[in-house]
């Protein structure tokens, strides 16, 4: 049903507000003057309400890397899809850039809009429909929701990332690997169907089978394309347990020869892998698997592990539940949260590694790397199989196995000067892996020049060009990801 009194709320908001009341089309620029109000007053009616006080536009400038702050003029918190059809519309007359927000779980700035309007998409948090093959849910759900709801079926999506509080749009805007991908893929790879809103204002139902260049350019399009306001999950039988297996290694030679042997057969449902600080100064090297089982048909340790070389002695062996250990990271994230940290500047860095060079590559990096680097953050190192993924604008090294590394930095002292050289550091070892040839895997805090996002996307560049062009002629959507500057998008579209 909708709301009478939203429209009036967004009219004493604005007029509330000071900052902004307008645009000025023929200056095309921002005004406070008062004449600008009229423009403001053609607003479609909405479902939801449009908010411009200063602290939801203060939490609206800010996301989970505490890097980059740019200040919208108003959060849409949508009460329904026509809502985001309606602002959308609102916002090509006007001109008005367009952020959406999951979780606000980026690193870089690239949930956030300046001047524009973000809509926050968590209200939109329903799941519609679980059956044994699907669930179609609303893209503000979060995915520690969505599998709490399939598991009373005995269901489960079939890949999570480590941590599950993030936004299901959010995650299949970017990809969303974790330890299952080797099997299955990312993600976006699981995916039967999406509802987009495009940057046009058009409700679009994408898949394989329909409007299929809608569906890879928005599944890890970072946003350029659409709003995807609900998606259509891929579900597999769920296991009861997870049997968790941590194995450490000196050598990173041994390490990634055991990772590849056991993505290679199979033998585990869920790979992963970092480097740890040795208590004595140095790092070596993890192995996190885990082999998913239901009631009393517990695995067999020794077929597990056989032909693996970590150091023998030191490996942990647990069972869990397997929503506790989906659910894994829960513990450390409320500790973090604790002791004040998880608000601390992330200077994330997230690569793909390709598997020729990992050992040399890898083994430069930890050569010099200290927990000044890292600020206590992880050092995660895993790999994934290509022949799992499918979507173009997914970027990776053309190998058959290639490796995420990521170094996922706290500025400890949160300071400038911290930040400053964390992320000159990103750089560098961006640079490196690129000469290398290697990408970035785009959620993290990297300075990325038009040229640097060209390369990147070579050679899906003009796929995705063309359907930027297509679905946001006006290049109102996602401009935090900095991927068309509105000068080279002039350019292009010349
Ligand atoms: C603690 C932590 C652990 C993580 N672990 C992993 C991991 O294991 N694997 C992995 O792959 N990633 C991981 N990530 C990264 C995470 O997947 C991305 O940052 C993801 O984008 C965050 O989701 P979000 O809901 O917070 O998105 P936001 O940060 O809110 O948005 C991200 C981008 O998507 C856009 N967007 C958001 N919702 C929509 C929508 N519905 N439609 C279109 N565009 C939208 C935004 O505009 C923005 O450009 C992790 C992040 C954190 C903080």
């Amino acid at each position: 049903m909708r709301n009478p009194t939203s429209r009036r709320t967004v009219l004493q908001g604005i007029l509330a507000s000071t900052l902004v009341t307008g645009f000025d089309v023929a200056n095309s620029s921002w005004v406070t003057s008062a004449s600008a109000i009229s423009r403001f007053e053609s607003l479609p009616r909405l479902d939801g309400v449009l908010y411009t006080d200063d602290k939801g536009l203060a939490a609206a400038a800010n996301d989970f890397g505490n890097i980059v702050h740019r200040k919208p003029i108003a959060v849409l918190k949508p009460g329904s899809i026509q809502d985001i059809i309606s602002i959308i519309q609102f916002a090509r007359t006007y001109n008005i850039n367009i952020a959406a927000r999951g979780q606000g779980h980026s690193t870089d700035g690239q949930p956030q809009v300046d001047a524009g309007v973000v809509i926050d998409m968590t209200v939109l948090n329903k799941i519609h429909y679980v059956s044994a093959d699907r669930a179609i849910v609303e893209a503000g759900v979060v995915w520690s929701q969505l599998l709490q709801k399939t598991l009373e079926q005995g269901l489960t999506p079939p890949v999570f990332t480590d941590y599950i509080e993030l936004s299901i749009g959010g995650t299949l805007t970017v990809g969303g690997i974790g330890g299952a991908t080797h099997r299955y893929g990312l993600q976006v790879d699981n995916i039967w169907e999406l509802q987009v809103v495009t940057g046009e204002g058009e409700l679009e139902t994408c898949s394989q089978f329909q409007n299929r260049d809608l569906f890879e350019a928005v599944l890890a399009g970072l946003g350029q394309c659409g709003i995807i306001v609900q998606a259509t999950i891929k579900l597999i039988k769920a296991a009861t347990n997870a049997r968790v297996f941590l194995l450490f290694y000196d050598d990173l030679a041994t390490f990634t020869r055991d990772q590849r042997l056991v993505i290679s057969d199979e033998r585990f449902n869920f790979v992963e892998g970092q480097i740890v600080p040795k208590d004595n100064g140095g790092w070596r090297y993890m192995l996190e698997a885990a082999s998913f089982y239901t009631d009393t048909a517990t695995p067999n340790n020794d077929t597990l592990l056989a032909g693996l070389n970590y150091i023998r002695g030191t490996e942990q062996i647990q069972d869990k539940t397997y929503f506790d250990f989906i659910n894994r990271l829960a513990q450390i994230v409320t500790f973090l949260k604790s002791i004040g940290t998880w608000s601390y500047p992330h200077p994330w860095l997230n690569l793909f590694v390709p598997g020729s060079v990992v050992e040399s590559f890898i083994g430069e990096v930890v050569s010099t790397l200290t927990q000044a680097d890292t600020g206590q953050g992880p050092v995660l190192l895993y790999p994934i199989k290509t022949n799992r993924l499918q979507l173009p604008l997914f970027r990776v090294p053309r190998e058959e196995i290639v490796f995420l590394f990521s170094i996922l930095r706290t500025a400890t002292p949160p300071e400038d000067a911290v930040v400053k050289r964390m992320l000159a550091d990103n750089r560098r070892l961006f640079e490196q892996n690129r000469d290398n040839g290697g990408y970035k895997y785009s959620v993290d805090a990297l300075s990325f020049s038009p040229k640097d996002w060209q390369q990147h996307f070579h050679p899906v560049w003009r796929k995705l060009v063309s359907a930027k062009r297509r679905y946001d002629p006006n290049n109102l959507l996602a401009p935090g990801q900095g991927i068309f500057t509105s000068i080279m998008y002039q350019e292009k579209s010349a």
